[in-house]
């Protein structure tokens, strides 16, 4: 054999996982088709997080006039700097990221890695170059979905609505979920008549329904209109150029114009050729993986996106972890039922663990306390008081099962939560540690205490 192990795509599952067994003394082949970084680094994560920077600075300055600053109503920003920002953090961790490649025991080749025909296992192919590899992990992540409508190839994915340099006056954004809402509350910062049409009766649907709400109610206030329940059924040119979206609201065919339409509905696994003849199963799309990330191949692995079981950057990278422990004979050392995920908006969403809904289903003996930021020292002082901390204990043990947050700093604020939860501690341990005043953190702590 090559190599130890044949890594495909390098995403955040794929190249940390190269760099984890390359310090374990493995020898790794990373194979990568387009950029390093994958997805979340060149399409997902990090340039919509410099972008939402920039959305949450320009709001920022336009609230300022509440605090006497002149000058600052109806500020106005050139967006194609935004997108030059987005463009320099993106280039400068794409130089990280060849770095970590170039950790002696990983060989990057460039090209896309297909299997064989012949069905081995330990083979790929790049180009006319045949590798072998006692394991291959399969990172090769996802990519946009579209709905199957008539006129869907009108709308713009994520992937082209971040290679905008100038916008639309006005955008349609098909999807509540995530990514539509980060696109949401950037664009609009940025003056774009923004209507989001989403399928169900509330947006960020595997969100705690108070949480998103809340969202929802804060976006709406800066201009966001939403129609909730509408079934996108076509996408049509309009007579002056503009999009003609067609939805249909409990049974009534509604229609909305919009410059531009932004198609946000999912991501699709991405597979690579020929694993068919290699026999690794696959079910809607998403390859099939157990608990240890291996395939229905035991020489095969599966990490991240393309298996479809959470598509998330973090998750990739834990499950790349777990394959390399199962690679290695070693226990995995992280659990994947405790992950948090966050939505980078104005004001930010985070959670960690099940809803009070997913509670409710699954009959859990619980309690639900809530406390809110506008009694917070440092949020008043930030004039960021809109925001909620909900927090649900198991009756049973004291342990939080689910942390569901919508404030400032949301993203940072659940990590506290989540490392309590990954060490099975009890709410009052979170109670009990002694927290920073003024800090927002005492928005959290102040929930844990309820519980005492
Ligand atoms: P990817 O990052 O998709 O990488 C797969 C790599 O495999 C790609 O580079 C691809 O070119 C390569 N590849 C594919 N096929 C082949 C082949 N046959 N041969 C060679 N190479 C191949 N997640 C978060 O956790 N936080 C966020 O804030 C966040 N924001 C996002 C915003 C947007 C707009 C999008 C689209 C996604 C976002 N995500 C976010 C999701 C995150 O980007 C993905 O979950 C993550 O990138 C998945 O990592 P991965 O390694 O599985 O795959």
């Amino acid at each position: 054999m090559d190599y130890d192990i044949i890594i495909i795509g390098a995403g955040p599952g794929g190249y940390e996982t190269a760099v984890e067994a390359a310090n374990r003394g493995l020898k790794v082949a990373v194979v990568e088709r387009d950029l390093p970084g994958g997805t979340c680094l060149n399409r997902g994560c990090i340039p919509t997080k410099a972008l939402c920077h920039c959305a949450e600075v320009l709001s920022t300055v336009n609230s300022a006039a509440e605090w006497g600053i002149s000058g600052c109503e109806n500020a106005t920003a050139d967006y194609s700097i935004a997108a030059r920002h987005k463009d320099t953090v993106v280039e400068q961790l794409r130089q990280g990221v060849r770095s970590l490649l170039a950790t002696p025991g990983i060989e990057l080749i460039e090209g896309e890695a297909s299997f064989t025909e012949s069905g081995d296992p330990h083979a790929v192919t790049v180009g006319d170059r045949l590798i072998t590899a006692k394991r291959v992990i399969i990172a090769t992540g996802s990519a946009p979905k579209e709905l199957p409508i008539p006129g869907a190839e009108l709308a713009i994915s994520s992937d082209e609505a971040l290679q905008l340099t100038s916008l639309p006056e006005s955008m349609c954004i098909i999807g509540g979920g995530v990514i539509g809402m980060e696109f949401a509350g950037i664009f609009a910062a940025y003056g774009v008549q923004v209507t989001v049409v989403e399928f169900c009766k509330e947006i960020l649907p595997p969100f705690d329904k108070d949480v998103a709400k809340r969202l929802r109610t804060a976006m709406q206030k800066r201009g966001v209109k939403f129609q909730l329940q509408a079934a996108v059924t076509a996408i049509e040119d309009g007579k002056s150029g503009e999009r003609i979206v067609r939805y249909d609201l409990k049974g009534k065919s509604c229609e909305i114009a919009a410059d531009t339409v932004l198609m946000a509905v999912g991501r699709r696994p991405v597979l690579p050729k020929g694993l068919e003849s290699v026999g690794v199963e696959t079910v809607r799309g998403a390859i099939v993986v157990n608990d240890r990330m291996r395939t229905t191949v035991p020489e095969i692995y599966a990490i991240g996106d393309v298996n479809a079981r959470c598509m998330l950057a973090h998750v990739a990278t834990a499950q790349g972890s777990i394959a390399l422990n199962d690679i290695m004979d070693c226990e995995p050392d992280c659990d994947l039922d405790i992950v948090p995920s966050a939505v980078f908006t104005h004001p930010e969403l985070a959670m960690v663990g099940l809803t009070e809904e997913q509670c409710k289903a699954q009959g859990l003996d619980v309690t639900v306390k809530k406390g809110f930021f506008r009694s917070n020292g440092k949020a008043l002082a930030m004039g960021q008081t809109d925001g909620i901390v909900k927090m649900i204990v198991d009756n049973d043990d004291s342990q939080i099962v689910g942390c569901h947050i919508c404030g400032p700093h949301a993203s940072d604020l659940i990590q506290e939560v989540v490392t309590l939860m990954a060490n099975y501690d009890t709410v009052h341990g979170l109670a009990n540690a002694i927290h920073g005043h003024p800090t927002l953190s005492e928005a959290v702590l102040s929930v844990a205490r309820q519980f005492d």
